[in-house]
């Protein structure tokens, strides 16, 4: 078992002043999975006051009687250890807040308000476990089983309904027969939880490898309906010809499928919620029936989510535009080079790729994906085009102004014929694109005739091809 040094030394020091300390919580968990844990939490005796006199380097945090340590260590691990003094379940009448933190004068009394079996064990200085409720077998059997009653416990407070789904989720563990039957019976608890908690886990959840297997347990506990209602609309929603899945079945599995690829949380909220719309739009049964505007919708709807969860406005716009421009034109023959840069102003050129993977996702989901690789190289290509600016005088660290002022004339065709020159030459080296040589450049080639001049017209068709070729070749189109 690897202890930090900088957590041995707080629990030494705790210790010569004759207090008790021990590790535990999700630490403990995560050091007996052989995970690396996160964050470390020590329990003692001592109160925040006597806690804050043994570490100057303190800050006496929040009113859970929680004491961060800094540890001033380099290792950008571990900066910071948490002290929470021994706590006992206090009551909670409106099954968020404790009414009041109460301290305890003992160890058992501090791991039997904990959660779960599992986030209930303590290791001491020497590495001895002290493990009241079996959470060891627990973990041996991969079960997420409240400490005591499970009614009781998720009255007390509801979040731990959402963090065994959490847990199950993250640790691959199945959550016991009678805590689980406790949730399904108290789902309707986390009506009074806050919705920043409950954002916190559900990102969570949707973070984890299993984010598909999570979605799914959250549905089938009773508990999505107080998360996202709307998702829940689409269960046993038929689509057309072209599905073989419900809404809900697609929506997760595309979700499945964002995961699997390791990609980032507004790629996955994105692509979860990109059909979210399409139970409301829904016309017609059976084969042909359409969902004519369901991004639109589905947009809408997302963006009422995403700020009735509390999530940051940056997020929740972005995840917003993906859904609302999920389903843009890419079919070669369709696809033009202005179609495809009002999407990237729509959407936002930051957020292409992103797109392109809720599309992608989107494909897969629907489990039996066409394909066409092919098509989106094509669609990948013009993005790539338009998003370049294209080859020309432009590009040049000196303008028409100055080839005038340089040679003392006016407008005419001999300007265009020198920054024509310029270019060519630019384009072989493109180091020679200072100020300074090209002002030089410009008096010698003055001194050209014309038809030197224009050879450079050949260079400049020749690389634009060049370039058009290697981009063609890039995206195998
Ligand atoms: P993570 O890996 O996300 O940090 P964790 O189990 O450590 O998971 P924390 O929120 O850091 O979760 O909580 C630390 C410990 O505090 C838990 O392991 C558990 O013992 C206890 N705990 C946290 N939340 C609750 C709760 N709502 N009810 C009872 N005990 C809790
Ligand atoms: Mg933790």
């Amino acid at each position: 078992m690897r202890i930090p040094n900088e957590v041995k030394q707080v629990i030494t020091k705790l210790n010569e002043k004759g207090f008790e300390a021990y590790i535990v919580g999700g630490c403990v968990r995560d050091l007996l999975l052989g995970k690396e844990p996160k964050d470390w939490d020590i329990t003692t005796n001592a109160k925040p006051e006597q806690i804050q006199e043994l570490f100057s380097e303190s800050f006496y945090e929040n009113n859970f009687g929680t004491v961060t340590i800094q540890t001033g260590s380099e290792e950008s691990s571990l900066k910071e250890v948490q002290i929470t003094p021994y706590r006992t379940e206090a009551k909670y009448t409106d099954k968020r807040h404790p009414d009041e933190i109460q301290f305890a004068e003992k160890l058992d009394e501090d791991l039997s308000r904990r959660d779960f079996t599992i986030n209930a064990i303590a290791i001491d200085s020497k590495g001895e476990i002290i493990d009241l409720f079996n959470g060891q077998k627990d973990l041996k059997a991969k079960l997420i089983r409240t400490v005591g009653n499970p009614y009781e416990r998720f009255n007390e407070d509801a979040l731990r309904l959402l963090r065994a789904v959490r847990l199950a989720t993250v640790l691959n563990f199945k959550i016991e027969s009678t805590t689980q039957e406790a949730v399904k019976e108290n789902s309707e608890l986390l009506r009074a939880i806050s919705k920043e908690r409950i954002r916190d886990e559900f990102i969570k959840i949707i973070e984890a490898d299993r984010a598909y297997e999570g979605i799914l347990m959250l549905q089938e506990l009773g508990l999505l309906k107080y998360i996202v209602p709307e998702l829940e609309e689409g269960v046993g929603v038929e689509q057309n010809l072209h599905h073989i899945y419900t809404v809900w079945e697609h929506n997760t599995r595309a979700l499945k499928y964002t995961a699997e690829q390791e990609y980032p949380l507004h790629v996955r909220l994105a692509s979860l919620f990109h059909d979210i719309g399409k139970p409301r739009t829904k016309r017609g049964e059976g084969k042909y029936s359409t969902f004519y505007g369901h991004e639109v919708v589905g947009a809408r709807m997302v963006a009422e989510i995403m700020n009735r969860l509390k999530f940051p406005n940056e997020i929740g716009e972005t995840v917003t535009k993906l859904v609302r421009y999920h389903m843009f034109f890419y079919n070669p023959e369709e696809v033009t080079e202005s179609s495809v840069r009002r999407l990237m102003v729509n959407v936002g050129k930051e957020n292409m790729e992103d797109l392109l993977k809720v599309r992608e996702a989107d494909r897969i989901g629907s489990g039996r994906p066409k394909a066409v690789p092919y098509k989106l190289r094509h669609m990948k290509y013009i993005i790539d085009k338009v998003s370049h600016d294209p080859i020309s005088v432009k590009m040049l660290k000196v303008n028409g102004e100055d080839v005038m002022k340089e040679l003392t004339s006016g407008p005419g065709p001999k300007v265009g014929l020198v920054l024509n020159s310029l270019l060519a030459e630019v384009l072989d080296d493109p180091n020679k694109n200072t100020k300074e040589h090209l002002i030089q450049r410009i008096h010698e080639l003055d001194k050209q005739s014309p038809e030197e001049l224009k050879k450079a017209l050949e260079r400049i068709d020749q690389a634009v091809e060049e370039e058009e070729k290697e981009r063609m070749k890039k995206y195998y189109v």
